[in-house]
């Protein structure tokens, strides 16, 4: 099967009935990188740059950051790379930064908090980033946003980033890419602000599945008890779908579903065009599309999500069936 699938990474990701899906890949560290051409996949359209300050045992230094980037960048051969910023609290803890005891750090001070808290640390990376994309393309995101004022402060931060390197004289990317993770319910009721806000979005499930159904996802006892794949997170993911749609916005989705074949069938039928996975997932997943039939898929998927009929059964079960056939 390795073989079969290694056969397919110059194969162009088409649908049965002609859609191009975009298949890009999550990495976070060097070693991830030869996979990039090894995949065939479209970029990385996750890059966790945590993994570089969780496994050093003290902050890296501006030019240390710069360093993996630039590297980074250059091993990517002009593939597009999303890089994240920092993510860190929650379930990702640095060693040499410790915060106060939590007594939820899911729900706590991480990610975009702590960055807007601290912002000389999101000043740094993002001076890093800027210098490292020096005439090339930057493409940066942040994580756990979970109102537009957030984007707005980051962005600022950003703008006075720019401004700095350019007033002495540093290069600066030739084009910049400005996005953010949905990973919080309370985006999904700002939706049209958050499309005007940000040049992409990346859906994050892995945590927006944990909120919005209330599961802690390192929980195995909880973790599967609610389905990603049944109508009400269907449901949330295709509107999110929708309002990129809506406002040219575009949407990939990069947790850990993606990486399923059944689960990406489901994504593209609500109208997913780009998903980011790890890389051993790109082979199956393309499998699965080149044989995929999306128009009758799309109409049988959202019928059933729209307007269910008593006997429909468990969406999941309609999928397998529709896989099998
Ligand atoms: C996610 O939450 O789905 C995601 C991709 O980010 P992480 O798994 O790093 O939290
Ligand atoms: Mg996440």
């Amino acid at each position: 099967r390795q073989e079969q699938f290694r056969a397919l990474r110059d194969v162009e990701p088409l649908t049965k009935d002609g859609t191009r899906i975009a298949l890009k890949m999550n990495a976070g560290l060097m070693v991830d990188l030869p996979q990039l051409a090894d995949s065939g996949a479209d970029g990385i359209g996750l890059f966790r740059t945590e993994l570089q300050f969780m496994i050093a045992s003290t902050m890296p230094k501006a030019d240390e950051q710069e360093a993996f980037y630039r590297n980074v960048l250059k091993q990517a051969k002009g593939r597009p790379v999303t890089f994240r910023t920092l993510d860190i609290g929650g379930d990702k803890v640095l060693p040499y930064f410790r915060g106060d005891a939590e007594e939820n750090p899911a729900l706590g001070w991480r990610a975009i908090r702590l960055s807007l808290d601290r912002p000389g640390l999101l000043r740094t990376q993002m001076r890093a980033l800027l210098k490292a994309s020096a005439g090339g393309e930057l493409k940066m995101m942040l994580p756990m946003v979970t109102e537009v004022a957030e984007i707005h402060a980051a962005r600022d931060l950003l703008q006075k980033e720019v401004q700095h390197l350019s007033k002495f004289g540093h290069g600066l990317p030739r084009r910049l890419q400005f996005g953010v993770m949905l990973e919080v319910p309370a985006l999904m009721w700002q939706l049209d602000e958050l499309m005007q806000a940000v040049d992409f979005v990346s859906v994050g499930s892995n945590d927006l599945f944990q909120f919005s159904m209330a599961v802690d996802r390192g929980n195995a006892r909880v973790s599967d008890r609610f389905d990603n794949l049944g109508r009400p997170f269907l449901r949330i993911l295709r509107d999110i779908v929708r309002a990129g749609d809506k406002h040219g916005t575009p949407v990939t989705l990069c947790g850990e579903m993606a990486g399923k074949p059944l689960s990406s069938m489901a994504l593209f039928g609500i109208g997913f065009r780009s998903v980011s996975m790890s890389p051993t997932a790109i082979g199956p997943v393309k499998a699965m599309l080149l044989q995929l039939d999306l128009r009758t898929l799309s109409e049988e998927l959202n019928r059933r999500l729209d307007h269910p009929r008593p006997d429909d059964g468990p969406v999941r079960a309609f999928l397998m069936r529709f896989a099998e056939e």
